[in-house]
């Protein structure tokens, strides 16, 4: 059985950190995010909400973007859509799954529960039409095209056989088509030659479909960087991610997102060492004069990114604060000056506030994407929600 993060406040050994890190969802600003992103499109929109909703919690997600006006729910894995499929609240709204191999356990379960099906490859396709023959459930699915990601999809000089083959298994009664789609490489990159390119290579795969005598209704293509840039990329469907949490990737062109994630921790021990002491693992860094430091008790297996070492901070105690030498496993140490801190002294590692860190902050410091540091968090953080959606 999967073990379930998002425990109950009341439960007195909620996880292994209990007490000290948390990471804390408002609902209201993935409502806001949600109303936000729709405002700039009008096209109804599929909540990504794969990679447990990039880290905050999938079944609240879910519910919460749907309840806020999402359409569809999309996800990677079957045992995501699976999951969700169970929900009786979310019974309505549809749910794509789309990644898989063609002998993937539980393809035919997946389809019985009603979940669609991306389709990114003929055996694929053959498989998800054998596994529907099986359960005498017709799978719902959304033929995928590789316009230039080079990635999931079916590769050009194979539209033609994919879309006779979709329909004929059509004509046979083991596939509805619902929709069409594929995937952008570059839409954060405004201008990027590959994104014109993309979308005349979706043109001409949905003319390949057409070949075929195949119309579907729901064609989408755009991520949250194209739905932010790009309206010619809106079609019938949008599929944010990253900006339902509140980042956008597109930083020249402002949107009013809010990030809904808040991580804390609090401080076990505080002590002062005189200068030019090593701190942390290897000794990349030496205390250039007497100070005060205080150990977080958070590190890299809860997602806290060793790359971020000698560049981090937090905010502690009123202001930012520089994070010195290593991030451990479990633990680094925090720079405090000559300010005292009382262990237990809370500790902002992602936050909403002015001078708070953020998820942003964290990939610039790591050299990685605000989705990274966000879907790393770790397990043993326990995930709470402001309402009851869990
Ligand atoms: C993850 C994903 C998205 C969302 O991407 P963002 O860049 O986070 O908006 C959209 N479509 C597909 C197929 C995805 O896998």
């Amino acid at each position: 059985m999967a073990i379930d993060n998002y425990r109950i406040a009341s439960d007195p050994v909620s996880s292994d950190m209990s007490g000290t890190a948390k990471a804390s969802m408002d609902w209201r600003r993935l409502a806001h995010n949600v109303e936000t992103l729709a405002a700039l499109t009008e096209a109804p929109l599929m909540a990504m909400v794969k990679a447990d909703a990039y880290g905050h919690g999938m079944i609240p997600a879910a519910r919460v973007s749907v309840e806020a006006g999402a359409a569809r729910l999309g996800v990677a894995t079957l045992r995501e859509a699976w999951r969700l499929r169970r929900l009786p609240d979310l019974a309505e709204t549809p749910v794509m799954a789309f990644l898989y191999a063609p002998d993937q356990p539980g393809l035919a379960e997946t389809i019985e529960a009603g979940a669609e099906l991306g389709v990114s490859s003929l055996a694929n396709l053959a498989a998800v039409a054998a596994a529907a023959e099986r359960t005498g459930t017709a799978a719902r699915v959304h033929l995928k095209g590789d316009t230039g990601i080079s990635r999931g999809g079916v590769a050009e000089h194979e539209w033609e056989a994919f879309a006779e083959a979709a329909a004929k298994h059509r004509a046979a009664g083991t596939i509805a088509i619902v929709g069409a789609w594929s995937h952008l490489a570059c839409a954060d990159e405004l201008g990027h030659p590959a994104n014109a390119l993309q979308k005349a290579a979706f043109e001409r795969f949905l003319a390949a479909l057409a070949a075929a005598g195949i119309a579907p209704e729901v064609r989408h293509l755009a991520n949250s960087a194209a739905l932010i840039a790009d309206p010619e990329t809106h079609y019938d469907l949008v599929r944010p991610g990253i900006a339902l949490y509140g980042y956008n990737p597109v930083p020249e062109i402002p949107v009013a997102l809010e990030p809904v994630m808040e991580l804390r921790s609090r401080v076990a021990t505080v002590k002062r060492l005189p200068a030019g002491t090593g701190i942390s693992y290897g000794h990349t860094h030496h205390l250039e004069r007497d100070a005060n430091v205080a150990l977080v008790p958070l590190g890299y297996a809860d997602g806290i990114p060793r790359a971020a070492s000698g560049s981090a901070e937090v905010y502690l105690a009123g202001r930012r604060r520089r994070v010195l030498g290593r991030i451990c496993m479990d633990q680094f140490v925090v720079d405090l000056g000559d300010d005292t801190v009382s262990p237990g002294e809370p500790v902002v590692l992602i936050g909403a506030g002015e001078h708070h860190p953020d998820a942003d902050d964290w990939s610039a410091w790591a050299g990685t994407i605000p989705n990274e540091i966000l879907t790393g968090i770790g397990g043993r953080v326990p995930r709470y929600w402001n309402r009851g959606v869990e």
